[in-house]
């Protein structure tokens, strides 16, 4: 298998690793795994990436600088031995609510018992439960809930003191250190960026993370909010907005016209919303990233007792499945990767699952043959006629691949929302633009420096791919460009290529 390399035209070919396999099929939909204590090692990591990771999260909701900085570092370097291409995903804590550190680590909390919640970090009483939200007592009422730990501990607000909530445990069971605390009933001032998000998001785009993911996204408002810091701190980094909360999911369309991409984050929205709703807000959040030709994760809890099994059960698969046949682009793990026994196993039996799926849609009419509206939007209509004509060509005539040279991958990302068989190869002189490009499903990137010389790089792409033994003689690739490239022109080309 091509590792790295550099030929002698300075081409950099790196993230094309899947293509060089041979007898090896191109995964469309992507695995995301978050770092934490039971990945964060080399040889975890490397063991994750060749059983199929495509993104790694980092999740800033734990962990401090120095521990993100060496996984950044860690995963730079398996990147480039073994020329897979690793997508960063920071993920931001949010205004997100957490119990504070424990004494012992953990507390049993017990039907009927009483405790006062207060500001705090750290609990220092047995009785106090610190918590991590300064308006507490003026936000909160008697009556309403607070649910711990993904809504599995549920208790009542019993009282308001001058500076403490006193609740009272109503389904009990244990409490662990730095556990998200929701307060579904109760109505939160909440700014789109705490503090500390704002100096994570420095230390992000300092050290060249990939994608941000925004916790707690109330409003459209929210990402814009985002992205002008972001673009105050001179980066143009994407912005996956996080679907958790049902304000949210009641303004979709206007969060997935702002954001660069959604996440389903099931965990918090089964508790802010009600848990047997959180299938059909999936759906919708997925159809809307769609209309929008936004990238999609579905997160959370989706081979959940992988974290101390190493199979899963057939109600997981079958989630995960279901998130390939909704049309995910990315399918997360968290703690299964992060703190379970079988992190590596985890990500193998996700892979498996995917590639059955995947292996069965092929034989399906792919979803520009379905009658999908176009987009609302009137300025994607030049890209979205170029994208399903180049997925046509590219389906019946069984191509390799959909080459698009792009400078953005914005194309790209069209092509991939009418979900081809054919996987696609984006091309592009920047290498940002390669590495975001592995959130979107279907899609693999190249860097090539020799983007802006049109004529050599169509006349020599179909060699190069060639001797890199991602095509073979007789094979058909379809590629996409916007000619003059030095002009900067929008796609407005498909070639139909047969290898030599
Ligand atoms: C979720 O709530 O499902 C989620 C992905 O967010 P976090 O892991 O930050 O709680």
């Amino acid at each position: 298998m091509n590792q790295t390399s550099n030929d002698s035209q300075g081409t950099i070919v790196q993230g094309l690793a899947p293509f060089q396999m041979s007898n090896h099929t191109i995964r469309q939909c992507k695995i995301i795994g978050t770092l934490g204590p039971s990945s964060s090692n080399e040889e975890t990591m490397r063991e994750l990436v060749k059983s199929g990771l495509n993104i790694a999260r980092l999740n800033f909701s734990h962990g401090e600088h120095d521990s993100h900085l060496k996984n950044i570092e860690m995963l730079r370097k398996i990147s480039k031995d073994t020329g897979q291409t690793i997508t960063i995903l920071q993920d931001l804590q949010g205004p997100k609510i957490r119990a504070g550190k424990l004494i012992g680590g953990a507390i049993e909390l017990k039907n009927g018992d009483i405790y006062s919640l207060i500001f705090g970090i750290e609990q220092t009483d047995p009785k106090v439960i610190p918590i991590d939200y300064k308006d507490l007592v003026r936000d909160v009422k008697v009556g309403e809930q607070v649910m711990m730990d993904d809504g599995l501990l549920i208790l009542e607000v019993v009282e308001i003191k001058k500076d403490a909530v006193m609740v009272k445990v109503v389904e009990g069971g244990i409490l662990k250190n730095r556990k998200g605390v929701n307060f579904p009933d109760s109505i939160l001032s909440l700014p789109a960026l705490t503090e500390k998000d704002s100096k994570d998001l420095l230390f992000g785009i300092a050290n060249g993370v990939d994608v941000i993911a925004l916790s707690f996204v109330q409003t459209a408002a929210d990402v814009a909010q985002c992205k002008k810091i972001i673009q105050a701190l001179g980066s143009d980094i994407p912005v996956i907005a996080k679907i958790e909360k049902v304000s949210a999911v009641k303004q979709i369309d206007e969060i997935a016209q702002i954001a660069d991409g959604l996440m389903v984050a099931r965990g918090d929205l089964g508790v802010e919303g009600r848990v047997e709703r959180v299938p059909t807000y999936q759906h919708k959040i997925v159809e809307a990233a769609h209309r929008h030709a936004k990238p999609v994760i579905v997160a959370t809890q989706m081979l959940e007792s992988m974290i101390g099994n190493p199979r899963a059960s057939f109600a997981e698969m079958a989630d995960v499945a279901n998130g390939v046949l909704e049309g995910a682009d990315c399918l997360m793990l968290s703690g299964e990767v992060a703190a379970g026994k079988y992190p590596v196993e985890s990500v193998v039996t996700m892979d498996a699952i995917i590639r059955n799926v995947e292996a069965w849609t092929k034989t399906q009419p792919p979803k520009y043959k379905s009658d999908v509206p176009w987009s609302a939007d009137v300025s994607w209509e030049d890209n979205e006629a170029i994208a399903i004509a180049a997925c046509e060509a590219a389906d019946s005539l069984n191509a390799k691949a959909i080459v698009c040279l792009t400078l953005t991958g914005s194309i790209a990302r069209s092509i991939a929302k009418w979900r081809p068989h054919t996987p696609i190869i984006a091309v592009s002189p920047r290498k940002d633009a390669v590495q975001r490009l592995g959130i979107v499903r279907g899609v693999y990137g190249m860097q090539n420096p020799l983007f802006y010389n049109t004529d050599v790089l169509l006349q020599d792409l179909p060699n190069l791919f060639k001797s890199l033994g991602i095509v073979k003689s007789g094979d058909m690739i379809v590629i996409t460009a916007g000619i003059p490239i030095n002009q900067m022109k929008p796609t407005n080309m498909v070639k139909i290529n047969r290898i030599p």
